[in-house]
């Protein structure tokens, strides 16, 4: 078997097959020097809003801004509580930290490792309390409103939405989709009995295109979509200093702008992502067939009826997470940890006084999660290699302990 080294991704082929339209894109804007906003940026907007079954899109500078700009334009006050979950990448939390809510957390299903709804309502009906007058939900430790719920699409596979959906309507909730892992993965909704994408579901939507995500730009950029015309508006205000009109201030807002070439580069890229998360979905299926049999050894993604998985990252637990990720490091197959620590012990949230054992599902699979190599491009016979080096490892390990 090839020696060759494996890495957990490679960004470069791709970019070398596509290198032409690119440099095209680069030219046309280098042309009529429109770095900012204009033509590039509302096609890509059309285009992704188009691939996302959403009415609208809002080309942002990053899936950070995309969050940020999608809760304050739900309407999220300073003061207010946010509910996401505690496995998720920082920008999630920050978010909402910046549109001067606190962050607090209900746990994740086993399975799926996105937002638990029947915890969610474990939440609402017993840690807070809804006033059917004003039709708020109080959250009865510290006083403050509950305003918005922020589930994640990690990996690239749906949070349960239906459920999450109900309970927002009972409970007057906003939903901000984190969609930053999860281009073109579909959810399907028993109420109206069919698929939806990722981001068309909620009030409003983040997408990242940090350059390792399914659609990445080659540099930085983001996107949030909604069907609320309202809420795009004050997105479109939020990115540009709050100008309605050129320094004429609404609001205050942010410097949170597509770049135009980058818009440029996203769209050429969007012809090719159906094609690519298939890819990815190949790659996920080969996998899966690779390690059955090792059933007791290793934990494969588990994909719902009801979702259809883009695989932004291939996630396994094993006993062993620490063991198998140097092994294989050592026979040069990189792999990842998304990610190593569960937010609410992080040390940035310290002072937000959780403990350990707060979200014992989220803690435990935080500590036995690794992601191998995904990407599309990956091979048949790079994946038997990742496979028969993880099993190697492991059933040494498992052979050492009996
Ligand atoms: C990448 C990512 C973000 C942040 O996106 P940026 O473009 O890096 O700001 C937010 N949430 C999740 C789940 C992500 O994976």
């Amino acid at each position: 078997m090839s020696t060759e080294k494996i890495p957990f991704l490679d960004l470069v082929t791709v970019h070398r097959e596509l290198q032409d339209e690119l440099v095209e894109v680069l030219k046309t804007a280098l042309k009529s020097a429109g770095f900012i906003g204009g033509p590039m940026v509302q096609g890509f907007e059309e285009d992704f809003a188009g691939f996302c079954e959403s009415r609208l899109c809002v080309g942002l500078g990053s899936g950070t801004d995309a969050l940020r700009f999608a809760l304050i334009a739900a309407g999220v006050k300073s003061g207010n509580i946010v509910i996401t979950v505690p496995n998720t990448f920082i920008a999630t939390t920050e978010a909402i930290s910046q549109a001067g809510a606190r962050p607090d957390f209900v746990d994740i299903d086993p399975t799926t490792y996105a937002m638990d709804s029947g915890k969610l309502r474990e939440y609402l009906e017993h840690t807070c309390r809804w006033d059917p007058k004003t039709r708020q939900v109080t959250h009865n430790a510290t006083g403050k409103l509950v305003t918005a719920i922020v589930p994640v699409h990690l990996y690239g596979q749906m949070a349960d939405m239906d459920p999450i959906l109900d309970l927002a309507t009972q409970y007057n909730l906003k939903v901000v989709e984190d969609a930053c892992q999860a281009q073109g993965a579909e959810y399907f909704s028993q109420k109206d009995n069919r698929w939806h994408k990722a981001g068309s579901m909620g009030h409003a939507a983040a997408f990242s295109f940090y350059p390792g995500k399914n659609l990445g730009a080659c540099g930085e950029a983001g996107a949030m979509t909604t069907n609320d015309e309202q809420l795009a508006h004050t997105c479109r205000l939020l990115r540009d200093h709050g100008q309605s009109k050129k320094y004429f201030h609404d609001i205050e807002g942010y410097n949170g702008r597509l770049d135009a070439i980058q818009a440029g580069f996203l769209r050429v890229k969007l012809h090719h992502l159906t094609k690519w998360n298939e890819q990815r979905r190949q790659a996920a299926e080969r996998y899966d067939k690779l390690f059955a049999g090792a059933e007791g050894l290793v934990t494969i993604p588990h994909q719902p009826s009801w979702a259809r998985s883009v695989y932004h990252l291939y996630v396994v637990q094993v006993e062993d997470r620490a063991r198998l990720q140097q092994q294989l490091n050592d026979v040069g197959i990189g792999t990842a940890i998304h990610y190593p620590i569960a937010l609410h012990l992080t040390k940035a949230y310290e002072e937000l006084g959780f403990r350990i054992g707060d979200f014992p599902i989220a803690e435990k699979s935080v500590a036995h999660i690794l992601s191998l190599p995904m990407f599309p491009g990956l091979t048949a016979d790079q994946q038997e290699r990742v496979v028969t080096e993880v099993l190697k490892s492991l059933s040494v390990t498992s052979s050492e302990l009996t």
